[in-house]
């Protein structure tokens, strides 16, 4: 029989960050992981001998002493990382379909709003009003913080806010409140629902500052994997597990695909924890519960266009861009069928092999299932690799081809530096992350009910826990901070968040 302390399903951010804080307080790991490849959306793949990330296109907070610098360096990754920082004047640039100019959001608050007043130079007031409104809602969450002495009610008066009504009342121009809530696809912002303290959470990390990775995200992955093998713990790749078996008190084993069976003392599900529950049998997690879950919404899912550039074709710039249609920056998921895509994001990928030209280039728009629903029944998972037929193919190609338009409006003459290109729809998502609509983000937030879309890392079953992210915050800063509360949870003290703070 194993003997495992922890078993972890999953090796996503949030499941990898558990497996390293646990190994580091002595306890014995094993991973299951049901793709070849680790890293969940830290995964990369390769075209033309082109490295892409599929989920991790920037991230924030990494220069020292930040959040996930301090996380990261605790982990013991800080000197093994090739990261590259984004322009320092401009990490992300807002453009709106009809006006030529290229709106930048600067890293550092004071270089953010004076690059703003360029632009809009008589908005001072509202935009010092709207960086010390992020920065005091982000003062609330201590584990943001790496605060462990947080209490709840720090919080609870800033979770109640709508982002849009928050950005529109800062300011009465209206150009300036449609860039400010211009990459707003980071967090698949929604109007009337979106609470500010997302936004807060995740534009403050990338004003403190922006990095791309080099080669891709999954260097990340790698690195934590290599650690937790080296304080003892086994990563199972390419193992699915198909049940979480309990008795009447507490999960017993977990059951493999093969039928094979591996049990351990705790047990935490880095899968979305409605497809968790799907595969648990046991009363104690009641109907009510799981019913709860199961009615919160997922996110939007995204058409992903990963482009190979020509050798020295297409100059490399460290930043990214998010364009929109006029008048649409806050609905750019409800398209139409003729009117797609109202908006994308674009991102250059970071190479070692130089910045003067830009070996490849990702665009990223929403795409609701539906969308590919009739294809849903052929699968592209590590075991089954099946073949969605032509006209899927055709329906990528036009999908593609439509997004090339658009993106040749902002970039003329774009397809001449193409040496190829290849797609990614939410059935890509689906199948390499896990979940069952390939929701770019998990769990959507809802301002006007905010403790209905928090999710607890415990569970009834007093063995078994959540992470990842859709417990707090999505991205690699959120996922990585849920492993830091699970790991919590599941030891009973937050003593890592010390650890962490003082790395
Ligand atoms: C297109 C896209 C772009 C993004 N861009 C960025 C970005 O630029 N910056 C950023 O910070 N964040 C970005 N994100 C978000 C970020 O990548 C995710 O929030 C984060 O990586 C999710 O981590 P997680 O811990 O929740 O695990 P996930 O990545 O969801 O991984 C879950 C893992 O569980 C495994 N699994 C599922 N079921 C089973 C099972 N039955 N048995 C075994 N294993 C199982 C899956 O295979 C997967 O490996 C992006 C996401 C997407 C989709």
């Amino acid at each position: 029989m194993d003997n495992f302390d922890v078993i972890i399903i999953g090796s996503g951010m949030g499941g990898l960050a558990c497996g390293d804080l646990l190994s580091r307080e002595g306890l014995k790991i094993c991973i299951i992981e049901k793709n070849k490849q680790l890293g969940g959306c830290l995964q990369t793949y390769v075209r033309d001998k082109v490295i892409f990330d599929s989920g991790v296109h920037y991230l924030g907070g990494l220069d020292k002493g930040q959040n996930l610098y301090q996380i990261f360096k605790y982990m013991n990754l800080m000197d093994k990382l090739k990261l590259q920082k984004q322009d320092e004047d401009v990490f992300d640039k807002i453009v709106i379909d009809t006006d030529e100019t290229e709106y930048p959001f600067a890293q550092g608050y004071e270089n953010f709003i004076n690059k703003l007043l360029v632009h809009f130079p008589g908005e001072e007031n509202a935009l010092r009003t709207y960086c010390d409104r992020i920065k005091e809602v982000c003062s609330k969450f201590p584990l943001y913080n790496l605060r462990s002495n947080g209490e709840y009610n720090e919080k609870a008066s800033v979770l109640e806010i709508d982002t849009k009504e928050y950005i529109d009342s800062v300011t009465q121009n209206e150009k300036l409140r449609v860039v400010l809530a211009g990459n707003n696809a980071l967090y698949a912002g929604q109007p009337g629902k979106t609470p500010f303290y997302v936004h807060a959470l995740i534009l403050n990390s990338y004003i403190e500052s922006s990095w791309k990775c080099v080669d891709g995200g999954s260097q990340i992955s790698k690195f934590i994997a290599r650690n937790i093998r080296e304080m003892g713990g086994v990563i199972l790749r390419d193992t699915e597990v198909v049940r979480i078996v309990a008795d009447a008190k507490q999960v017993t084993h977990v059951e493999l695909k093969d039928g094979s069976r591996k049990h351990a003392t705790h047990y935490i599900s880095n899968m979305h924890p409605v497809k968790t529950l799907e595969i648990t049998d046991s009363d104690l997690i009641k109907n009510v519960y799981r019913k709860r879950l199961k009615s919160l919404e997922n996110s939007i899912s995204s058409f992903t266009l990963n482009i190979v550039f020509k050798k020295d074709s297409f100059k490399y710039f460290k930043y990214n861009y998010y364009c929109h249609n006029e008048g649409t920056v806050w609905t750019v998921a409800d398209y139409t069928e003729e009117n797609w895509p109202l908006g994308y994001a674009m991102f250059l990928s970071a190479s070692s092999k130089g910045n003067v030209y830009a070996e490849s280039m990702t665009v990223l728009t929403y795409m609701r299932y539906d969308e590919v629903k009739q294809w849903e029944a052929t699968f592209n998972t590590a075991s089954d690799q099946q073949d969605r037929g032509t006209e899927y193919d055709a329906f990528k190609r036009r999908k593609a081809e439509r997004l090339l338009d658009s993106v040749e409006k902002k970039f003329p003459g774009l397809r001449s530096h193409i040496k190829a290109y290849y797609t990614a729809t939410p059935l890509s998502y689906r199948d390499y992350i896990g979940n069952d609509d390939g929701s770019l983000y998990g769990i959507v937030k809802d301002y006007k009910d905010p403790l209905r879309t928090f999710i607890s890392p415990r569970t009834k079953l007093p063995n078994l826990f959540f992470t990842g992210q859709n417990l707090n915050l999505h991205g690699i800063l959120g996922a990585a901070m849920s492993g830091l509360v699970t790991s919590c949870a599941l030891l009973g003290n937050d003593k890592i968040i010390e650890k962490v703070r003082n790395a």
